[in-house]
């Protein structure tokens, strides 16, 4: 099972290296801008690397929103991203989930989906899989619980279409742990990717705030469990730098058990 963590951008290998990591993710620019990625000077190096390479979209990406000014940019950025992480021979680009303000209809944020992956589809494609990830927060989320999952993924079946399962979010979000891969993967038919995450905050909170994997609210055990179940590649998003999560990839090598592959 490949472990990694969510990095500084500068120099993703060396961070990978620090860990002890399999795998690394990493924002193409500020997560909280507009700004498309620009190509980056060690794209050879990562797609040679041994190590494995993911992309997280910005945070303000919402392809789900009825708010045009949103909406429009977030598809276009997304695509941007899409293509800047094919060109570091990213594993993955995971975008959130996305919402919708209140009082409008859901169903249309799931529809803005669709027409997501149509818009991708008619501009050559993502070229990279995308995968959509489960939020923690919010009450027209289209991706906080498994009943919104389960109409999202009735609007893009027809697209090849990852998920990436956050811990935390997950927690936080109101879907108890305890067998939520089989539900989960009852939904999607697949999970790509897991975020290992513990969580400062009690479940059902809506707060988003990652702990380290022996921290938090959430039992340690059950977090393994979880990731065991899933059988997919790691990537730990929690605090303290390379001690912080050089510290949850060991642990979670020593709890899943065996090697590495
Ligand atoms: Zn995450």
């Amino acid at each position: 099972m490949r472990i990694g963590a969510h990095v500084d951008p500068t120099d993703p290998l060396a961070e990978a290296a620090s860990r002890a990591a399999d795998a690394v993710q990493f924002f193409l620019s500020d997560p909280q801008g507009w700004k498309a990625p620009n190509p980056r000077e060690d794209a050879d190096r990562l797609r040679a690397a041994e190590v494995d390479v993911y992309v997280h979209a910005p945070y303000v990406v919402n392809v789900a929103t009825t708010n045009n000014r949103i909406r429009i940019p977030s598809r276009k950025l997304l695509l941007g991203h899409a293509t800047g992480a094919a060109g570091i021979g990213a594993k993955g680009l995971i975008v959130h989930g996305g919402h919708v303000n209140a009082g409008d209809d859901l169903a249309t944020g799931f529809d803005n989906w669709r027409k997501t992956f149509a818009y991708a589809a008619e501009n050559g494609g993502f070229g990279v899989p995308v995968l959509i990830e489960n939020t923690a927060g919010g009450d027209n989320a289209c991706a906080r619980r498994l009943d919104a999952l389960a109409r999202l993924w009735d609007a893009v079946g027809e697209y090849d279409v990852g998920f990436c399962l956050d811990t935390c979010h997950a927690h936080a979000g109101g879907e108890e742990l305890l067998d939520l891969v089989d539900r989960v993967k009852a939904v999607t038919g697949r999970i790509d990717l897991i975020h290992a995450n513990n969580s400062k905050d009690a479940f059902n909170s809506g707060r988003d705030r990652h702990d380290n994997l022996a921290g938090g609210t959430i039992d340690p055990e059950l977090l393994v469990a979880v990731i065991r179940a899933a059988g997919a590649p790691v990537i730990v998003e929690t605090p303290g730098g390379a001690d912080g999560q050089g510290a949850d990839i060991a642990f979670l090598r020593e709890h899943l058990g065996g090697t590495t592959a």
